[in-house]
C-alpha cells in the first residue's frame, strides 16, 4: 500500500484491512513515499518521520508491515520502482497488489509507463466517504476500484487539526497522537 502517511491515519489502516480481506491477502506491505510528485505543492514531513509513524500504527497487526524501498531511494518516488523493489524483495512466487487512493491511482497510470506496471501488479484503487467513484478509462481486469465506506478522514484534516490545537485522538492511532506531539509535527501546517 503506497502513501505519503503525513500522518498514516485509521482511514489507511481500516482500507488496508478490507482490501485485504477482499482479496484474502496474506500480508499488506505500507511503502511511505520518498518525495512525492504528486504533492509538490507543500513541503511534506521528513521521510523519516513519515516512515517512523507508519512502523508504529503498523506494529500490533502481525500482517502489516512497513518497506524502505522509497524512502531509502534518492530522488521523486515512481510507481515501477516501488513494484520493481517489492518485486525483487518477495521474489517471482509472490502475487502483487499495489493498493492505493483511487484519485492516487488515476494519476499513477495516467502518467507512468502503464503496461509495464500491470505486468508486475493488480491495482487496486480505494475512495473514501465524499470522493465518487468514477472510472478514469482502465484496462478490464488489471485493477479494481474498491469503496472504502467506513471512515471519512485525510492527512490534510489531521494535520489542520494539529495547526489550531484540535484533538486528533481517535483519528490516528494513540501512538501517532503521541509522536506528532513529542516531534512538533504539523504545528504550522
Ligand atoms: P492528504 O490529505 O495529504 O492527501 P491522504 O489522507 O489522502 O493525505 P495519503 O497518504 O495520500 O493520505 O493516502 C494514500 C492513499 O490512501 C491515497 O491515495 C488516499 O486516497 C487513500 N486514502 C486516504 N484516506 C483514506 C480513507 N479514509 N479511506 C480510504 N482511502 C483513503
Ligand atoms: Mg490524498
Amino acid at each position: 500500500m503506497g502513501g505519503t502517511f503525513d500522518p498514516i491515519h485509521h482511514g489507511h489502516l481500516v482500507a488496508a484491512s478490507e482490501v485485504a480481506h477482499h482479496f484474502q491477502l496474506d500480508e499488506v506491505v505500507f511503502v511511505p513515499t520518498g518525495r512525492p510528485y504528486q504533492k509538490s505543492g507543500r513541503e511534506v514531513s521528513a521521510p523519516e518521520d513519515r516512515y517512523l509513524m507508519t512502523v508504529i500504527a503498523t506494529a500490533s497487526n502481525p500482517r502489516f508491515s512497513v518497506s524502505r524501498v522509497d524512502v531509502d531511494r534518492p530522488g521523486p518516488t515512481f510507481t515501477i520502482d516501488t513494484l520493481r523493489d517489492i518485486a525483487e524483495i518477495y521474489g517471482p512466487q509472490v502475487d502483487l497488489y499495489f493498493i492505493t487512493g483511487a484519485d492516487a491511482l488515476g494519476a499513477i497510470l495516467g502518467w507512468q509507463e502503464a503496461d509495464e506496471l500491470f505486468e508486475l501488479a493488480h491495482f487496486v484503487g480505494c475512495t473514501r466517504p465524499g470522493h465518487t467513484l468514477h472510472d478514469p478509462g482502465l484496462p478490464e481486469g488489471r485493477v479494481t476500484l474498491l469503496e472504502i465506506p467506513a471512515l471519512a478522514i485525510s492527512s490534510s484534516e489531521c494535520r489542520q487539526r494539529v495547526a489550531k490545537g484540535e484533538p486528533i485522538w481517535y483519528l490516528v492511532p494513540d501512538g501517532i497522537v503521541q509522536y506528532i506531539n513529542k516531534r512538533g509535527l504539523y504545528q504550522g501546517a
